[in-house]
């Protein structure tokens, strides 16, 4: 079982630049500025969905980790 922001962000980012992405994206919490498209695209196929993921769920839970990095990519421009 993999989360889906590790697919998406593995097929969506050079490996050389994976660090420095992952480093700017722990810097800051989440906006939520993208939140509808991450829900669409990488949360309704994410595999965690099958035990359930409090936060895709609605309750009150922070996001998952990479999460914050598809946000990262989507604020830079780079997906
Ligand atoms: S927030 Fe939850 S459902 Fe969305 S990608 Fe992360 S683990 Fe998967």
């Amino acid at each position: 079982m993999l989360c889906q922001t590790y697919k998406f962000v593995r097929d969506a980012v050079p490996v050389g630049k994976l660090s420095e992405i992952l480093e700017h994206a722990q810097k800051t919490p989440p906006s939520f500025a993208f939140d509808a498209f991450i829900k669409a695209h990488i949360c309704a196929a994410c595999s965690f969905r099958v035990d359930g993921c409090d936060y895709a769920d609605g309750l009150n839970s922070p996001p998952c980790g990479g999460y914050r990095v598809v946000e990262f990519l989507k604020e830079q421009g780079i997906i």
